[in-house]
């Protein structure tokens, strides 16, 4: 479907450094106007002459007023971000001087951008395809290696690039059969069925694949939430401080003085663990006595990917930790047995006497003892080695969707063929398939769909 945007033909602007006082502050303006907006308030020379990707110094001047001294860089279609003729005036970062060169800018002409226009611009220009576009959403978010990782392979296209050339033999696939349709009377088959099959089998292995790389998109996007769960004195609160390695004093003896918002998050090799009900473990409201039945503590660990399960190696019975851990499995939760308090005796009997229970990981948490173990067993419950820096990862909700209905349509084609239906049929369904593959990349598209996609944007953006 054709996009058409009635004020397509708008100069927009937008500061593109965060808000507040910085050392400088960029102003970008992108649109058939922008050079020449620029260019009347700039006296010191004549930018409508200037070379593209060239850096001017001058000041912007409103009237006879002189707003700033600034740098401005030009860019020319189509080899800009957006693909119009994008300008960038570097100013002193104050918000009021930004202020008054924005308003100056746009008295003469430009208009606010909305959220995300100018990546949409670019989107709509051929500058970058849809999967692209939210890349850079979700690269400005990231705020951990790993998702920035993943983020940039996107805005390189490395996701687009194994569904072009997908989609392109699908095309391929479908135009044959198409042919065929058009000598019905001849039964003649253009499309080799088995090499089709072959084909089909490839791409349904491949999606689900992708598809299923969204769980583990997701927790790289979002982080993982874990529930550390024990009885009182199974020492949550001093294995939070050492995982968190604060020095704030939050034990049991000052309980309840600590109820902060501080969101309490633990990278570890670029994956976020948040943990939840911090309050909780820090008031002892939330411990599971005696029995893990407790609807509340079942409760946090449903709204937890993974349960860490801690309890003291000197006083827990062996019986208890074996029923708590069938009740984990029984309920389906990911979790982990920690055995805490190992510095007070013989971590080998310990160990002997716990066997039934394995897989535990025995540690100190306030002498600091197998703590990074830990955190490795948290990162590798996560990951369960399916990360591989090469990989494509799904983070995206709606990329998620249309593959798995793409898998579902490619399933019906992969059955079409068992079933040796009619090209005509058969067609059908491979243009289902194209349908949802082209959802992903952008080539499919409605203005809602795009509105939605790009409203989730910064201004600036
Ligand atoms: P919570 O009720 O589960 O949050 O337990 P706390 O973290 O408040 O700990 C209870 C008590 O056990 C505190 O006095 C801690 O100092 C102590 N404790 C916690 N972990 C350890 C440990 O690994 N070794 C030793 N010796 N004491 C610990």
């Amino acid at each position: 479907m054709k996009y058409s945007n009635p004020q397509w033909d708008d100069t927009i602007l937008a500061l593109a450094t965060p808000p507040g006082i910085g050392a400088i502050g960029v102003i970008r303006l992108s649109g058939p106007k922008a050079i020449a907006i620029v260019d009347g308030l700039f006296p010191s020379k004549d930018l409508s002459v200037q070379a593209t990707h060239t850096a001017h110094v001058g000041f912007i001047k409103s009237g006879p007023l002189a707003i700033d001294e600034v740098v401005v860089t030009l860019f020319k279609g189509p080899k800009s971000y957006t693909g119009e003729d994008v300008v960038e005036v570097s100013g002193h970062g104050s918000p009021y001087v930004l202020q008054q060169l924005m308003d100056a800018f746009i008295h003469a002409g430009a208009r606010l951008a909305r959220a995300g226009e100018f990546t949409q611009r670019a989107f709509l220009n051929g500058k970058l395809d849809l999967t692209q576009a939210e890349a850079v959403a979700d690269l400005i978010s990231s705020n951990t290696s790993a998702s920035h990782r993943n983020a940039l392979h996107n805005i390189r296209g490395g996701f687009s690039a194994e569904l072009k050339a997908l989609r392109e033999q699908l095309i391929t696939f479908s135009a044959l059969i198409e042919l065929e349709l058009d000598f019905s009377q001849e039964d003649v088959e253009f499309a080799d069925r088995s090499q089709l099959y072959n084909l089909v089998t490839g791409a349904i292995a491949r999606v689900s694949k992708l598809a299923h790389s969204f769980q583990l998109g997701n927790v790289i996007k979002n982080g993982v939430t874990v529930a550390i769960i024990g009885k009182p004195n199974a020492g949550k609160s001093t294995l939070l401080n050492t995982l968190l390695n604060e020095n704030r004093a939050i034990v049991s003896e000052i309980a309840g003085t600590t109820r902060d918002t501080i969101e309490e998050v633990l990278n570890v090799d670029g994956i976020l663990f948040r943990f939840i009900d911090t309050a909780g473990i820090r008031e002892h409201t939330a411990d599971v006595v005696e029995n893990i039945g407790v609807e509340r503590s079942l409760e946090k660990m449903r709204q937890a990917d993974v349960v860490l399960y801690l309890f003291d190696v000197n006083t827990m019975p062996v019986a208890e930790l074996l029923a708590n851990k069938d009740e984990f499995t029984k309920n389906g939760f990911r979790f982990l047995l920690v055995g805490n308090q190992v510095d007070k005796g013989d971590e080998a009997a310990m160990r002997d006497r716990y066997a039934a229970a394995t897989p535990i990981l025995f540690i100190s948490a306030k002498e600091g003892l197998h703590i990074e173990t830990l955190k490795e067993r948290l990162v590798d419950m996560v990951l369960q080695g399916e990360i591989n820096a090469e990989d494509t990862i799904v983070t995206n909700a709606r990329h998620f969707h249309a593959l798995q209905q793409m898998l579902n349509a490619l399933q019906d084609v992969r059955q079409a063929l068992d079933a040796k239906i009619p090209g005509d049929l058969l067609a059908l369904d491979i243009r289902r398939a194209l349908h949802y593959l082209g959802e992903i990349t952008g080539e499919v598209s409605n203005e809602d769909l795009l509105d939605y996609i790009f409203s989730k944007f910064c201004i600036g953006k």
